[in-house]
């Protein structure tokens, strides 16, 4: 039997590993992070005795995304991984919503990894291939490689992915390499922030120089208590002119920028920094292929979570006609 490896198991990589699953292929999957979310995540903070939960990379599906993501979407886990978020926009704006994890934003990824074969916390740093298949290393000592395996789905943003693909012999893989470095993604530091007294007569509010997008947490669906909980979006050019100051200094002055937005100070602040947040030039296409090595991923679509599926998905049904 062909086994595929999938490195990454966010969106895309998960959307793969489910098109070969449900095809009868064996696959197994590698994410360096500690559980289900990738940049569809949520951060659980103590504070003041309460746990609050934080999205603070994905948000909400557009609903005028692709129809395949979004009827794939509706349908995860008996329709209960999503829900519709309608936030109440700020006077004078035009905030979206769409569909947002119920519960947390990582709820979809979580309902999208069961029932598959998933290591979390190992990084993959090394590619090997032989002529028994790919192994996988976390060094290039790595006794413990696993594999081998007949195909490889990399599914990791882009500029991970070209690291990945860097490590590997030249005649391997440079088509993938070449695309990964064609595509374009920006940052963005997210800050995360409890402000009990700050009550705005609205949910999200767009674009105004520092934050690309400001939301109340509770406002989204299954999330009442998460009260006081707020999530603050820097820009790509904010993000990009702070991006090598600590977290600590980024919570201090997003934080003061967010309290001057809403009139209130923050009782606590945390940042953190999406260095490869969102897809500002993809490659145009939904997954490449070379040498029994595949690539997916938003990066090669658009910025979305529903380009991240797209993409999975059609890399993981092309592995599966490769094997047959
Ligand atoms: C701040 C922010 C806001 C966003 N807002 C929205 C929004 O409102 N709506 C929307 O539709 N989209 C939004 N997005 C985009 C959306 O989150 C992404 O398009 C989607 O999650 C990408 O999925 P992916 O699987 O391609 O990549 P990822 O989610 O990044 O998954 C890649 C996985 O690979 C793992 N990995 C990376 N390198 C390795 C390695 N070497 N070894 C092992 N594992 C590795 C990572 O841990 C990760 O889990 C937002 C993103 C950010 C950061």
């Amino acid at each position: 039997m062909v086994r595929t490896a999938v490195i990454g198991a966010g969106m895309a990589g998960l959307a793969a590993a489910r098109a070969l699953a449900a095809r009868g292929h064996a696959v197994s999957l590698f994410d360096k992070g500690r559980g289900p979310g990738g940049r569809a995540s949520t951060r659980r903070i103590e504070v003041q005795g309460r746990t609050l939960r934080f999205d603070h990379g994905f948000q909400a599906v557009p609903d005028d995304g692709p129809h395949a993501a979004l009827r794939a979407f509706a349908a995860l886990e008996g329709g209960a991984a999503f829900a519709p978020w309608r936030p109440r926009p700020e006077h004078g704006q035009h905030t979206a919503g769409g569909l947002a994890g119920a519960g947390g934003a990582n709820v979809p990824i979580r309902a999208m990894a069961r029932g598959l074969d998933v290591t979390w916390g190992t990084w993959i740093e090394t590619i090997r291939r032989s002529p028994e298949g790919f192994s996988l290393g976390v060094d290039t000592d790595d006794a413990a490689a696993r594999g081998p395996f007949g195909r490889l789905v990399i599914a990791v943003p882009a500029d991970q992915a070209g690291a990945l693909l860097a490590g590997m012999p030249p005649t391997l893989a440079p088509t993938l390499a070449q695309a990964a470095a064609s595509a374009r993604m920006t940052p963005c530091w997210t800050l995360m922030a409890m402000m009990p007294d700050a009550r705005p007569d609205w949910d999200a509010t767009g674009p105004d120089g520092v934050f690309d997008l400001i939301v109340r947490e509770a406002s989204k669906p299954k999330r009442a208590g998460d009260a006081g909980a707020w999530v603050a979006q820097a820009d790509a050019a904010w993000s990009a002119g702070h991006l090598e100051q600590t977290p600590e200094e980024i919570a201090r002055l997003l934080g003061e920028a967010l309290g001057r937005r809403l009139g209130a100070a923050p009782v606590m602040a945390v940042a953190h920094r999406w260095r490869f947040a969102r897809t500002e030039r993809a490659v145009g296409v939904t997954h490449l292929a070379q040498a029994d090595i595949f690539v997916c991923g938003d990066w090669l679509l658009g910025p979305t979570l529903a380009d991240a599926w797209c993409s999975g998905d059609a890399a993981g049904a092309a592995v599966a006609a490769t094997i047959g």
